[in-house]
């Protein structure tokens, strides 16, 4: 069963991960009048939202489609993926991407050397390390390294 009751409520994103970096986004969109899903396997993790957010909570495994069936994840305009772990995070993106056709997809990245995988199935990435590496080179007042150098 979904756990959207406007059935006319299309416009909106789901952040699988509600960790450090996913409940920040969800906060800042939600912020921003955004509808968001955050949906993450921990209960516990939805109380680093804020007591502003308007958003919907789902528990459950972002890699399981009865849970990515119940956040409505076929009616989804984006779906971040930002749990800790990769290979999840592949997953849940390819899911979105190749069996709901969500337009935007975005996953964060630990492990830069993968992001040619990811570039092939059309994901964008968010790469921690990578984006570090170039704000430490400003700091530096050095010029941005390149992906490839990390
Ligand atoms: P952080 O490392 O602070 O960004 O937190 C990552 C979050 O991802 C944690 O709250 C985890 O509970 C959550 N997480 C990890 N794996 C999954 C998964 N398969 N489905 C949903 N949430 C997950």
């Amino acid at each position: 069963m979904s756990i959207l009751k406007n059935k006319k409520q299309a416009d909106y994103t789901i952040i699988v991960g509600c960790g450090r970096l996913g409940a920040n986004l969800a906060n800042t969109l939600s912020e921003e009048g955004e509808n968001v899903l955050i949906l993450d396997k921990e209960k516990e993790a939805f109380r680093k939202l804020s007591p502003s957010f308007g958003g919907l909570t789902v528990e459950g495994d972002g890699t399981d489609l009865d849970v990515l069936k119940k956040a409505d994840i076929s009616r989804a305009n984006a779906v971040i993926a930002v749990t800790n772990n990769d290979n999840t995070n592949i997953l849940i993106a390819q899911l979105a991407k190749e069996f709901y056709s969500v337009g935007r997809v975005i996953s964060r990245l630990y492990d830069p050397e993968r992001e040619c995988v990811y570039r092939e199935l059309g994901i964008d990435t968010i790469c921690p390390a990578v984006l570090s590496a170039n704000e430490i080179d400003k700091l530096l007042e050095k010029p941005a390294r390149t992906k490839e150098a990390v």
